[in-house]
């Protein structure tokens, strides 16, 4: 299949294969836009049926992050890189140099960081072969380290804004206990939310239990869990013709990219008064603080920034419900209209 026929190709400015068989590497750069500054998005390492495949999942990916930081109001446009193939052990490392050069070679069209598969010392290896990485170890008072913790602050925020109850004595059912969803547990329940949690490593699920006293759903059946809110954490496609009927909290907001299966499915989240948090307003935490480290900022600045997105949710949710829309729609909308006319002043 062509590029251009992809049903996921959206007008991205480059989309760069790249393979590097000596370093055992497999990857795809997508840059989504460059309008609003350099493209920004994380790099995913992970395993896929075929490149086909991993291309749908860099073309969606890119685009979400032109979204996400556009409304974040942040100078950046969105980009994303796919690790489709990795060499094990030491060759990990010389993947991530490789994939570091092509970075490097973009010129600074494209800034990289961690994502679901990679973290701080694979940026590391990255940064010895260019300097357009963020996601490093912090330096004193300075922006940076691992975006999650900020990832998950934002979830949070937009979590109490989209609940539409306070969240002591909420049941919140969280689907994935990674980076972000263990550390949205923490917050939750200490907000005095219920959880009821799940993840394809049972461990996890066992951990949450212990340090929250979550109650542990299977994989399965999370989503139909009942509640008051559904926290999507894990990988995409969450939300589907399948899952929706059997939702069993009528809110959804969490941190995972790419909730929606396909745009119908905002739609039916709708048609069944489900509200649903649109995953990149939800999610920018991370963004916001790989951003303020790229450009040298204090980190003294992030948190407030990150706990604006309750507020930009409160205002989202409640336009999409005035207007009868579904509110990816309202957020998109919104979206393309800010890079179009390369807003980046700070989003109320
Ligand atoms: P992670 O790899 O640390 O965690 C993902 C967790 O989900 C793992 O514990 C994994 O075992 C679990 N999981 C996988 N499939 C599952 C399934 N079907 N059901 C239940 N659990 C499952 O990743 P992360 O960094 O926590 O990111 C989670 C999501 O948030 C991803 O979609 C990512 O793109 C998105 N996100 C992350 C950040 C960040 O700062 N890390 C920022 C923005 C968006």
């Amino acid at each position: 299949m062509s590029l251009a026929q992809n049903p996921d190709f959206d007008g991205h400015e480059q989309v760069v294969f790249l393979t590097d068989e000596a370093a055992g590497l497999a990857a795809i750069i997508a840059i989504h836009s460059t309008r609003l500054g350099p493209a920004a998005g994380g790099c995913r390492a992970a395993t896929y049926f075929s490149p086909d495949a991993a291309l749908t999942d860099a073309l969606r990916l890119s685009r979400g992050m032109s979204f996400k930081n556009a409304l974040a109001g942040l100078p950046a446009g969105g980009g994303k890189a796919v690790i489709y193939r990795l060499g094990v052990n030491g060759r990990r490392e010389a993947g991530f140099e490789a994939f570091g050069k092509a970075v490097d070679e973009l010129g600074g069209i494209y800034v990289t960081a961690e994502d679901v598969g990679t973290g701080v010392p694979d940026m590391e290896v990255v940064a010895r072969r260019t300097r357009f990485v963020a996601g490093l170890p912090s330096r004193p008072g300075q922006a940076g380290g691992d975006p999650s913790p900020w990832t998950a602050l934002g979830v949070f925020v937009a979590l109490e804004a989209a609940a539409g109850r306070p969240l002591a004595g909420a049941r919140v059912a969280v689907q994935g206990l990674g980076s972000v969803g263990f550390k949205l547990c923490e917050r939750l329940h200490q907000a005095g939310a219920r959880l009821v949690v799940a993840d394809v490593d049972r461990a996890r699920a066992l951990q949450a239990q212990d340090a929250f006293g979550a109650d542990i759903e299977s994989v399965e059946r999370i989503h139909a869990a009942d509640a008051d809110v559904f926290s999507p954490n894990a990988l995409g496609a969450s939300l589907s013709i399948d899952t929706i009927p059997e939702l069993g909290a009528p809110v959804v907001c969490g941190g995972a990219n790419n909730q929606l299966a396909t745009a119908e499915d905002g739609h039916r989240l709708l048609a069944r008064g489900v509200t649903y948090a649109p995953d990149y307003v939800a999610n920018a935490g991370g963004v916001i603080n790989v951003m303020a480290e790229y450009l040298g900022e204090p980190a003294d600045g992030v948190e407030t920034r990150v706990r604006a997105i309750g507020g930009r949710m409160a205002d989202l949710l409640a336009q999409a419900r005035a207007q009868g829309l579904p509110p990816h729609e309202v957020a998109d909308a919104m979206a393309r209209e800010r890079i179009a006319r390369r807003a980046v002043e700070p989003v109320p």
